[in-house]
């Protein structure tokens, strides 16, 4: 997928400490491979990566801490950016106001028309009318009732009518009579773009002059999407995209190339089938989600800089061999400080992700354990077996503890060597605990 793409394309910088037009060649190639891989249109992924290559030898590379951060976060503001820099409302002027829902059949048209009405009924405390404009489909209709009444919005139809215009527009009087302040049209959709569907929109379009016309899209999609998205954009030029079904396993491609074909925001996307699933659209949060990075994004980078496969081979070894020793668990404490986290660290250890997982420790935890280990010598901290009864006692005062805190640590220390050699064994799995848990 498109993320495992992007991240193995900025492995390639890894142990690199410059941008350079070199190696950045590479990678930007790889990113432009994997955003076609997930259907974003030729072109928006050539600009793409031209925009990203001219920000990154712009920058003073000198100064940044890891060419691979700085393009993760690079691509990652670029496609916000390309996705349409901060998230924007939706038109509610009119009275009452009329939002127009269009999009094939299927994208979720109707799913989101009643999405719409429940979040702006709760959010911006409107009295909101569905009109069931799918004429088609009698199910549609039905479909739409049992929406309303789930939110406790009315539902207006006309019984057997084959006039979707004529609805349309009479939902907005009865809306005018009734007091509501806002009408969605739900409209049918085709499974293809055709005229007739391209008529029959344009003409309700014209009958009620909407404040807003969102184009519904099922982010699954992909690069049909686009043309889709253009198709109605010709006919019907929206003021907003709404991405739906983001909750399954989608591309990214949908949102960025949409977006940057039509030039029009993605207003709302779709995070399931319940009327609540509706998100406001932040392009930050969609950058986060193609990279499919988030948090992962900050700190891939600062583990990869700072404690690389081959030191995780050469401990890995280590701890094997039983040769794990306080210089390692020193370097360690380290490379922790350095990353800020210690759960972090132990997610590099092979296998000691899925085991620290829900473990907690603080930081500071480390203070007292340091001083220990710094009052040992060098070949004690490489032997920890010579560390004899006289030997604790000095160390426990050099570091102004106890030799309570001393035993207790080569305790634990010893307990952890015994239970990371045999997780590395076990090819990182925690092994079944004789006495049981
Ligand atoms: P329409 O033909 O455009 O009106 O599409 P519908 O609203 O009937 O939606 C088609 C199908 O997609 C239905 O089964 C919906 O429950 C489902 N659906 C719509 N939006 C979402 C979404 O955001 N996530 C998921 N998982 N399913 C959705
Ligand atoms: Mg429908």
């Amino acid at each position: 997928n498109l993320t495992e793409k992007l991240e193995s394309s900025f492995k390639i910088l890894k142990g690199s400490h410059k941008i350079t037009e070199i190696n950045i060649a590479e990678s930007l190639k790889d990113v432009r491979r994997a955003l076609l891989d997930a259907d974003v249109n030729f072109k928006i992924a050539k600009d793409f990566t031209d925009r990203v290559k001219e920000k990154a030898l712009g920058q003073d590379v000198l100064k940044a801490v890891n060419p691979g951060q700085m393009m993760v976060k690079l691509v990652h503001d670029e496609l916000a950016e390309l996705m349409g820099g901060s998230a924007e409302g939706i038109n509610l002027s009119g009275k009452p106001s009329v939002i127009l829902i269009a999009g094939l059949q299927g994208s979720g048209k109707t799913t989101f028309s009643g999405k719409l009405a429940n979040h702006l009924k709760r959010k911006k405390g409107k009295f909101p009318l569905l009109a069931a404009g799918d004429v088609y489909r009698p199910a549609a209709i039905d479909q739409l009732k049992i929406l309303g009444e789930q939110i406790n919005v009315p539902v207006y139809t006309i019984e057997g009518s084959k006039d979707p215009v004529n609805i349309a527009t009479s939902a907005v009087e009865e809306a005018e009579q009734k007091g509501q302040d806002l009408v969605i049209i739900d409209t049918a959709g085709r499974l293809a773009v055709d005229e007739q569907m391209m008529n029959e929109i344009a003409a309700i379009k014209k009958a009620v002059n909407p404040d807003e016309i969102l184009f519904v899209v099922d982010s699954m999609t992909g690069q049909d999407a686009v043309n889709t998205a253009k198709a109605f954009n010709d006919v019907l030029n929206f003021d907003g995209v709404v991405l739906t079904k983001l909750d399954g396993d989608t591309r990214g491609g949908a949102a960025l190339s949409i977006r940057s074909v039509v030039n029009k925001p993605i207003k709302f996307v779709g995070m399931g089938e319940k009327m609540d699933a509706l998100d406001v659209f932040h392009p930050e949060r969609m950058a986060d989600r193609i990279l499919g990075m988030g948090d992962i994004v900050s700190f891939v980078e600062k583990a990869q800089e700072q404690f690389d496969e081959e030191e995780a081979r050469k401990l890995q070894k280590k701890l094997v061999k039983d040769q794990f020793n306080f210089n390692d668990f020193l370097k360690q404490i380290n490379q922790i400080k350095k990353m800020g986290n210690m759960k972090d660290l132990m997610g590099m250890i092979p296998g000691m992700g899925k085991a620290m997982k829900d473990v907690d420790i603080d930081d500071d935890a480390f203070k007292g354990v340091e001083a220990i280990i710094y009052s040992m010598t060098p070949e004690e901290r490489e032997k920890p077996s010579i560390l004899n009864g006289s030997r604790r006692k000095r160390i426990a005062k050099g570091s102004g503890s106890s030799t309570a805190d001393v035993n207790r640590l080569l305790k634990q220390f010893d307990e952890m060597r015994k239970m990371m050699k045999m997780v590395s064994k076990n090819g990182g799995k925690l092994p079944k605990m004789p006495m049981g848990g």
